[in-house]
């Protein structure tokens, strides 16, 4: 057991699984690696062999077969389409994965994105050309800072972390701008925070000094201050934070950083519970990254495409990266260059995630500002639903005080049960449902956080909210058979999770003929 209460290693059940001939159960296909089945001679395509020609390669050519498994069609579509009924995605069911924000994704953004004029879009078409894209990047720019209510924002980092690289940079150019680089050396960051923050502050040379969040689950503006020194470049803020809580003394914090010379930046990915209710730049914010794949809606998971604008106050604006849009008489002209400014340089060789743009701007246009912030009150509303509805069954916490978009709840409930926060979600497998976020945020033992979002009917609330009550009765009952074995009618069981981080096997080696 680790501190967060969490099993180290797997427990693997005393229960085989049933044992059948083909060890198929039913529709659970047992699939294959495609290296195992397929052959060097099987293909799908029927090509003749090429006329003789002379290799340009000299000494370079391949001398030996290269060894790709060789498949007929058939063989091909059944592999993968096996292969992707062993996956839980949010088209298949509520995936209440808390700080993930798996939310449906409307059908209407991809129409959009697969018009023919944004598909094929190439990067490296001329300017004049792609005027159509730069237009989606300037109208999707312009709608964050109307949301944010920030006076610049940096459209091309890839992904939340991203995002938070290229603010954190932002403020590092800054501070060596002033002249301060060498004084200021620390980010504060709270010991509630997504583990991403003290990476990204790490990353850049930074070193992290932790902050406690009170009992009430808050970063309170008075130990900020009391961290506060003139070796501080920075403080890095979740709001709402991990907890799903709003930070109540975000403001008192935004001044005790100011008055101290240091940069607010804030972890802006939990935006989706926020947008169109308050915005950030009126927070005292400095930099924030907004995850277009979490508030947005666009497909994401699995090191699926995100992407990570970041917002800039004016005080960053003057740092942030190349390369921009920017509108000259009619035209729109893409800088590639410093040209002389401040910009800190570049974060990644094009300008972002042209695909999620178009996805994002979608979701954005199509809702509405009334509709986006409907969005936002029903994905409050819908977590909610959920943490009143299991306050007596589980235990929570931090009591009775309404949440943000994702309900926080511990393990003190299984207390007596000899079962773990683990055990409990492989339970939720067996009944169908992708378990919650579990062990995080790191500050709540044995933590189980649960994200609706704002696209869960009543109907698929209810029977996620019964079926979690019959699982906790059924642990205070003491069926722990039930639990320690689970999931049994899942592809596999409890796998090594940490070993698989650490020791990841990646590639396949051929087995030597005995
Ligand atoms: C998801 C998330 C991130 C990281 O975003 P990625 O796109 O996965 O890199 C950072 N902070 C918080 C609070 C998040 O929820």
């Amino acid at each position: 057991m680790n501190v967060q209460g969490r099993p180290t290693r797997p427990e693997t059940s005393a229960v085989p699984s049933r044992e059948t001939f083909t060890r198929n159960r039913g529709l659970n296909m047992e699939e294959a690696l495609i290296f195992e089945t397929g052959r060097l001679d099987a293909t799908g395509v029927d090509i003749d062999d090429p006329e003789p020609f002379r290799s340009r390669l000299g000494p370079h050519a391949r001398g030996s077969a290269i060894e790709l498994p060789g498949l007929t069609e058939p063989e091909t579509i059944r592999h993968y389409v096996r292969l992707s009924r062993n996956n839980y995605s949010i088209d298949a069911g509520i995936y209440p994965l808390g700080s993930c924000t798996m939310k449906h994704n409307p059908r209407l953004n991809e129409k959009i994105a697969r018009l023919p004029g944004f598909a094929d879009v190439h990067p490296l078409q001329p300017v004049s050309t792609a005027q159509g894209a730069l237009e989606i990047i300037e109208a999707l720019a312009d709608a964050l800072l109307t949301m944010t209510g920030m006076d610049a924002v940096a459209m091309s980092p890839k992904a939340g972390a991203h995002g938070e690289l290229c603010g954190m940079m932002a403020i590092k150019a800054a501070i060596e701008a002033r002249g301060e680089g060498a004084t200021r050396r620390v980010v504060l960051v709270p010991d509630s925070a997504h583990g991403t923050n003290p990476a990204t502050a790490a990353l850049i040379g930074y070193s992290v000094r932790s902050v406690p969040a009170g009992a009430d689950g808050n970063v309170s503006a008075e130990a900020v201050r009391a961290a506060l020194a003139p070796d501080v470049a920075a403080i890095m803020l979740t709001n709402p934070n991990t907890c799903g809580l709003f930070e109540r003394q975000i403001v008192g914090i935004a001044e005790a950083v100011h008055e101290a010379g240091a940069y607010f930046y804030c972890d802006g990915a939990n935006f989706n519970a926020v947008v169109g209710k308050t915005r950030p730049g009126d927070l005292g914010v400095d930099a924030m990254h907004i995850n277009l794949h979490k508030t947005f809606s666009t497909p994401h998971g699995g090191g699926g495409p995100g992407a990570g604008p970041v917002a800039l106050s004016s005080r960053l604006a003057p740092y942030a990266p190349v390369p921009f849009v920017k509108r000259e008489g009619a035209a729109l002209r893409l800088v590639e260059h410093a040209e002389g400014g401040a910009s800190f340089g570049r974060m990644c060789a094009f300008h972002g995630q042209m695909g999620m743009f178009v996805r994002a701007l979608t979701f954005i246009l199509s809702h509405g500002a009334d509709g986006l912030k409907q969005a936002s009150e029903d994905a409050v509303l819908s977590a909610n639903y959920i943490r009143a509805s299991l306050n007596d069954a589980m235990s929570a916490p931090f009591g009775e005080r309404p949440c943000m978009h994702e309900a926080l709840f511990d393990d003190r409930w299984l207390k007596d049960t000899g079962l773990t926060t683990l055990d409990f979600a492989k339970a939720m497998i067996d009944e169908g449902y992708h378990p919650m976020t579990v062990y995080f945020p790191l500050i709540v033992h044995g933590a189980m956080l649960i994200e609706p979002t704002e696209s869960e009917s009543k109907a698929s609330l209810d029977l996620f909210i019964m079926t979690l009550r019959d699982l906790a009765i059924a642990a205070i009952a003491g069926e722990r058979e039930r639990f320690q074995s689970a999931p049994v009618d899942a592809p596999r069981r409890r796998l090594d999770e940490t070993r698989a981080a650490r020791q990841p096997v990646l590639r396949w080696t051929k087995p030597q003929p005995a």
